[in-house]
């Protein structure tokens, strides 16, 4: 197996989980009877020391990602991709840069808006909706509103509330992500560390 063939195999595994490897493997070879870690490094010919490799390189994406992997994203991705949901699901949320797709602002900043302390800036008062300050996942085309690589997008809660189903992806580009970037740097007393994406 190629070295990065080994590696989707492993993020399948860390993703989909041991339980779900174990039910897949059971019903494709025989009862697990060994531990499902090393059913898995059998079968998948990834050797220990490629395994500790991997878990340096993926595990703490894998952990961050993992519980974003709903069921309707991971079937979605599948749908569109071809290829295992999970994998093809956290390949595009790593490939997104952790930064609003919209604005540019990133997780970092938005976190810094978003804390709890006395630097807090966001929301305007105490209510626990729209409180973390976590990018979201959005959907592009509301009227398929398919989960896929190229339909999803990650968005701050301020480009997602504020587009809404009431403007569309073109203007809101157009017409409101300078501004929306402009209060952003009014709110952080700084430049943003992303330029404007559609530049
Ligand atoms: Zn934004």
């Amino acid at each position: 197996m190629s070295n990065s063939s080994k590696e989707t195999v492993y993020k399948e595994y860390k993703l989909e989980g041991p339980r779900r490897f174990k039910r897949k493997y059971e019903e494709k070879h025989e009862e697990v009877t060994d531990t499902v870690i090393n059913t898995f490094l059998k079968y998948s010919g990834i050797s220990s020391d490629e395994y500790a490799e991997f878990e340096k390189t993926y595990l703490e994406s894998v952990k961050k990602v993992k519980p974003k992997c709903t069921e309707k994203r991971v079937e979605g991705f599948r749908k569109a991709t071809g290829s295992n949901g999970f994998v093809a699901f956290y390949d595009w949320y790593v490939s997104q840069g952790q930064a609003c797709g919209y604005c540019g602002i990133s997780q970092d900043e938005l976190y810094e808006l978003f804390s709890k302390g006395k630097n807090k800036k966001l929301p305007l008062n105490n209510a626990v909706k729209r409180s973390s300050g976590t990018l979201e996942i959005e959907r592009r085309d509301s009227e398929n509103n398919e989960y896929s690589p190229k339909n999803c997008i990650l968005a701050c809660p301020l480009c997602n509330n504020a587009k809404s189903n009431l403007i569309d992806e073109d203007n809101w580009v157009l017409l409101f992500v300078e501004p929306m970037r402009e209060y952003y740097k009014k709110l952080l007393g700084k430049d943003l560390e992303n330029p404007n994406p559609k530049d």
